[in-house]
Parts: C-alpha cells; sequence; structure tokens
C-alpha cells in the first residue's frame, strides 16, 4: 500500500494503537517521529524491524524523538492517542504553533480507505453501550457470512489488522476522543447510542461533549445512513438537526429502545436488561441498512455471546449468582445493572467521576445491601445510608468475602462500581478480572 508515500506524521504515545500505527505508515511509505515519555515503551522501536530484508536495524523512515521539541512545518499530522486529554496537553499548542492537524488512528484508517478494497464502515458512539454494540454488529455481520473487522475503541488497532476482502464491513467503537481526533471519516452508516454527562474533565461543558459526538454525522456525505436512538433529549435534539441537514433527511433513522419487545429480547441472552433494548434496535436498524435479512440478524441476536466484564455471569455458588460489571464506570451505565437482577448485593467504589450517585437512586428497590470500596468509599457511604445497609468493605476481597457471608440463595451479587478503577487497579478489566478470580475462588458448599 502506497496511502502515505511521501508523507510525513509524528506519532505521540506507543502503546498497542501507537505502535500498530507506527508500523503501518511506515509500511505504506510515510517518514515518522515516534515517542513516548515512557523509556520502556520505546526500547522496541530501536531495534525496529527495518522490513527490508530479514534484518533489524533503525529502519531508514523512523527517528525516535520528541516532537514537541522539533520543528514540524512541512508535517502532515501528529497522531496521538484518545488517552490524551488535548484540553490541557502541550501538544496541542505545538501542533497549532505549525499548523498541522492532531489526529487519530482512525483517522489514517478513514485516509487510506481509497487503497482498500469495496468496503462499508460503521461508526457506533454514545455514552453507554458502545462496546456492546459494537461487538453486536459485528457478530451478526460474521454470522450471516460478511466479512468484517472490529476496532476503534474495541478490540486489535483497526491499522493493525489485515485488510478485509470486498464487501467487507469494519464495524468501529469510536468514543468522543477519537472522535475529535477524525475529520475524513465518511460512515456508510453512523449510529449514536445516547447522550447523558461523562468525562466532563476533557470537555468545557455537556453541550461541548455532545458536540463532539455529533461530529460523527457532519463528516458523512448526502446518502450516507443515520441511526438515533431517541431515548434522551440531546440525542432526539441531534437526530432534528440531522435530519434537517438539506439531503440528509431520507436517510436518518430514529429508534427506540422500546421498540423491543419483552418476547423478543427473552430470545436473547446475552442482551438483558432495558439498557440492552437500546442496544439491539440500534443493531437490528444498521443490520438491515447493510442488507441483511431478518432470519439472519435473528440468529445473530441469539448467539451473542456478550463482552467480559459487561453484566458478565460468573458463576452460581450456593445458590447465589456472582456477576461482574466492572466496565460500568459511571453511575448512569450502573443504572440498567440495578434493575436486571432482583436481590441485590452491590459492590460499588473507586474513582467517583461525578460525586453522587444520582442515575442510581431511583433503581433500589431490588438492591438489598450495598458494599463500598475504594476512594469513594465514604462518599457513597453517605448518600446510600438512608436508603440501604451499607458495608465499608474497603477492598473487592473484602467485598466478596461480605457478600459471600450475607447474601442468601437467589440473591446475586453484582460488582457495578460506578467508578475509574485506578485507585485500585490497572484498569477496570484488571478490576473485573479479580473479581472473577475471587469469585471462583470461594468455598462451594455454604
Ligand atoms: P461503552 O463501550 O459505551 O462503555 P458498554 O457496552 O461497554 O459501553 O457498556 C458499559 C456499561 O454501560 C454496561 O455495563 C451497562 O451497564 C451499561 N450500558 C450498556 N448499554 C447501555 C445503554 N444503551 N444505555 C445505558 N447504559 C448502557
Amino acid at each position: 500500500a502506497e496511502a502515505f508515500r511521501g508523507k510525513r506524521y509524528a506519532v505521540l504515545g506507543l502503546a498497542r494503537s501507537g505502535t500498530a500505527t507506527v508500523e503501518s505508515l511506515l509500511a505504506s511509505g510515510a517518514r515518522v517521529i515516534a515517542w513516548d515519555s515512557d523509556e520502556t515503551k520505546r526500547q522496541p522501536f530501536l531495534s525496529f524491524p527495518s522490513g527490508e530484508g530479514p534484518g533489524v536495524g533503525p529502519h531508514a523512515g523512523l527517528t525516535l524523538a520528541d516532537p514537541l521539541t522539533l520543528d514540524l512545518s512541512g508535517f502532515d499530522g501528529v497522531v496521538v492517542s484518545p488517552g490524551v486529554p488535548l484540553n490541557r496537553h502541550p501538544v496541542t499548542a505545538h501542533a497549532r504553533r505549525f499548523g498541522i492537524p492532531i489526529i487519530g488512528d482512525i483517522e489514517l484508517f478513514a485516509l487510506a480507505r481509497p487503497e482498500l478494497p469495496p468496503h462499508k464502515v460503521v461508526g457506533i458512539t454514545g455514552t453507554n453501550g458502545k462496546s456492546t454494540t459494537t461487538a453486536l454488529i459485528h457478530h451478526i455481520l460474521k454470522t450471516a457470512g460478511v466479512p468484517t473487522a472490529m476496532g476503534g475503541n474495541i478490540g486489535l488497532p483497526i491499522l493493525g489488522q489485515d485488510p478485509l476482502t470486498s464487501g467487507g464491513v469494519y464495524v468501529l467503537e469510536l468514543s468522543s476522543f477519537q472522535i475529535d481526533l477524525t475529520f475524513s471519516l465518511d460512515c456508510d452508516v453512523a449510529v449514536l447510542l445516547n447522550i447523558t454527562p461523562d468525562h466532563l474533565d476533557r470537555y468545557d461543558s455537556f453541550e461541548a461533549y455532545a458536540a463532539a459526538k455529533e461530529r460523527l454525522f457532519a463528516m458523512q456525505s448526502a446518502g450516507k445512513a443515520a441511526i438515533i436512538a431517541g431515548d434522551d433529549a440531546s440525542s432526539r435534539d441531534i437526530h432534528l438537526r440531522q435530519w434537517m441537514r438539506p439531503g440528509h433527511e431520507s436517510t436518518t433513522i430514529l429508534v427506540h429502545g422500546s421498540q423491543i419487545t419483552n418476547s423478543e429480547q427473552a430470545e436473547w441472552p446475552a442482551l438483558q436488561g432495558p439498557h440492552n433494548g437500546q442496544n439491539a434496535a440500534v443493531a437490528i436498524a444498521a443490520a438491515r441498512l447493510l442488507g441483511l435479512d431478518d432470519t439472519a440478524i435473528a440468529t445473530g441476536l441469539r448467539t451473542y455471546p456478550g463482552l467480559p466484564h459487561r453484566m458478565e455471569i460468573v458463576r452460581t455458588v450456593a445458590g447465589v449468582r456472582y456477576v461482574n460489571d466492572s466496565k460500568a464506570t459511571n453511575p448512569d451505565s450502573v443504572a440498567p445493572a440495578l434493575r436486571a437482577f432482583p436481590n441485590l448485593h452491590w459492590i460499588l467504589g473507586g474513582q467517583a467521576k461525578t460525586p453522587d450517585l444520582d442515575a442510581c437512586l431511583p433503581h433500589l428497590a431490588g438492591v438489598k445491601a450495598a458494599y463500598v470500596i475504594g476512594e469513594a468509599a465514604p462518599l457513597f457511604a453517605d448518600i446510600l445510608a438512608p436508603h440501604l445497609p451499607v458495608t465499608r468493605s474497603g477492598t473487592l476481597a473484602q467485598a466478596v468475602n461480605d457478600t459471600a457471608a450475607a447474601a442468601q440463595p437467589d440473591d446475586t451479587v453484582l460488582l457495578s462500581p460506578a467508578c475509574a478503577s485506578f485507585d485500585q487497579f490497572r484498569d477496570y478489566e484488571d478490576r473485573g478480572d479479580q473479581f472473577r478470580t475471587l469469585v471462583h475462588a470461594l468455598k462451594d458448599a455454604a
């Protein structure tokens, strides 16, 4: 591929997607300056394969240097990871000084699309449900025999994956941070699930956060399809504006989670709870637009296996079901989990993103008791104590012991933390993995 022949890029951040970006840019003819402030992440590039023959050695097109100390005149872009907070990182001013765009790997994918065999792109955004819906659409396509790849905020870096054969569909999960780094992605099907307050440390306002998500549609040319779940007011506003754009009225589709009936949903084991009605409604609309028939779609929904750390049923011990919902890192994403099972023992806490649990308080009817851990434990204990018995477990291990001691047969123990994990864990996956390990270590005999 020659997509980037003669181009020059700086790549900041050499974790998984940064590494795939450097490799793919070099392979398609670009010259690259790569950097990570963490020396161990730079190390592999010191003996980077040249790609020319069997030897290893510094690649002709690659320089290891901090782009923030360099004159970037004439560069085509600075590629950063979506984890970089553009609103308070020096890269923003530096790139502006030289008039070059700050982009992400999704933008590079978009720029390289003309080189790919004929294909379609589905882009999915929203505050909650992105991974589920992305994995679900990908699964429905795969089950129906369509060549498909999944990337963006989920799975393997998209630039590191083999291109699909003709007729393939790329299904991309896009956080608002990724959309902020993308300018040329003309999705064949663009999906918005919902918008509720999140990540407000990185946006000036809720409106700015919503506007970031709306740009997914602004990048689409006329005739391309938009699917919007109109279950919240912000999404409905965006639907209205999108529908009023000339050339987009007939291709803008509004769906509602309530279109899914209980008897339909009963057939889909990994898509329980009202929030998954929204995810399924959107996935069905997308699959139809991609030309699948309803029989193929029904098979996909029935056989969808679910994602780890999202309402993942770990094990039943002494009649008590243990559910790992570690991915629920804000109160809005916990709310549906609280309604999905009766007789709950709810483990929550970590690093709070908002100093309240307002989104959860209306859904405590099925919760028997709460067990608080991490930095937010004192705050959450104060908030919940008027409503429920609260145990200050402190650590996840203690919380699993406390719940195992208290729970009766037919109760459910739910880890759905409403918090980021970084005070006690590497990330939410580490937190969920540790929960799984603790639960598997519980003795079967009551
Ligand atoms: P994301 O990738 O957007 O973070 P996930 O699909 O990983 O979303 O789901 C994260 C959590 O959010 C889940 O554990 C679930 O409790 C909740 N959730 C999933 N889908 C929705 C939805 N459509 N609306 C609200 N909450 C949801």
